[in-house]
């Protein structure tokens, strides 16, 4: 069983804005498909049996909009494997409105935010009561965190050490750091070991594979390895070439230096249900509903 915990929903290519699609090939040095197709990504699985979980992304300032209504749609599809998460864009009206619609009515169990793409930093006060629902809800909140290929978006928005200031005033919400916080994975491990309930995942990372040794034997020499996640962020990369990437990290000596292969094949079958609190989704979770 593989709980992949960054997974998109990107159901059309004008959920980005042209200018935003044009940056986009700066993404991998091969060109990425920015629509998703749920039999691709199961196809990307090898085999292996999974649980996703799924969201879009909302950021006026850079031009991406993914509804909500489509990552339910696409949840739907496969709720035995997928639990959809929201995506709110504080900087926009109504967002705490689509944030109790996302839970109440869409059944939603978590929240995606892209402070830097949409402008805002996480620690800040308008912010408050989405750090307070999610704490009452038990929702996790993952955050896109470190660098971009997207001229527009504020860079310092992105750092990890702004979610010290997050966890210190609300250290129940589980917060996930996407990509390791890349190339600020120094930021990442020093909050993520500070406090116990933040997390970062590894998507969309193993094809470098010279940076990723170098963050994981951070993770390793700080001793934080049970708080790193498996993730793909497909598109971009699916589970298989992810499970063969990470793999392949473990064959790198450099002098007397190298990562422990146990550590390796720990963050791939690591049960981040348990740790983020959600239950597998299925016929007994949904009967409860979204209460
Ligand atoms: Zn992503």
């Amino acid at each position: 069983m593989i709980i992949d915990v960054h997974a998109h929903c990107w159901p059309r290519a004008d959920c980005f804005s042209p200018s935003f699609q044009a940056d986009a090939r700066r993404m991998r040095l091969s060109p990425v498909n920015l629509v998703t197709e749920y039999e691709a990504y199961r196809d990307g699985t090898g085999g292996e049996d999974f649980v996703a979980l799924v969201f879009g992304g909302k950021a006026r300032l850079t031009g991406v909009w993914i509804d909500d209504q489509d990552v339910a749609d696409y949840v739907a599809r496969d709720p035995d494997r997928m639990i959809g998460f929201m995506s709110l864009d504080p900087t926009q009206h109504g967002w705490e409105a689509e944030m109790r619609d996302g839970f109440e009515r869409l059944g939603l169990r978590g929240i995606k935010l892209l402070p830097m793409y949409a402008g805002f930093y996480p620690q800040d006060d308008r912010l408050e009561p989405l750090w307070k629902y999610a704490a009452a809800h038990r929702l996790p909140v993952l955050l896109h965190s470190g660098t971009t290929f997207v001229s527009g978006a504020p860079i310092d928005c992105t750092l990890p050490r702004h979610l010290d200031a997050v966890a210190i005033r609300h250290p129940d919400v589980k917060i996930i750091l996407a990509h390791l916080g890349h190339p600020y994975e120094g930021e990442t491990v020093a909050v993520i070991r500070k406090h116990p309930n933040l997390f970062a995942d590894i998507s969309a990372l193993f094809y470098r594979p010279w940076q990723l040794f170098h963050s994981l034997m951070l993770v390793h020499e700080y001793n934080v390895w049970e708080k790193i996640l498996f993730g793909t962020d497909f598109p971009v990369t699916t589970v298989a070439e992810t499970v063969a990437g990470l793999r392949g990290l473990g064959q790198i000596r450099i002098d007397r230096f190298r990562l422990p292969a146990e550590e390796i094949e720990r963050i791939i079958h690591r049960d981040a249900l348990t740790l983020l609190g959600l239950a597998r989704p299925g016929p007994a979770a949904r009967k409860g509903g979204p209460a």
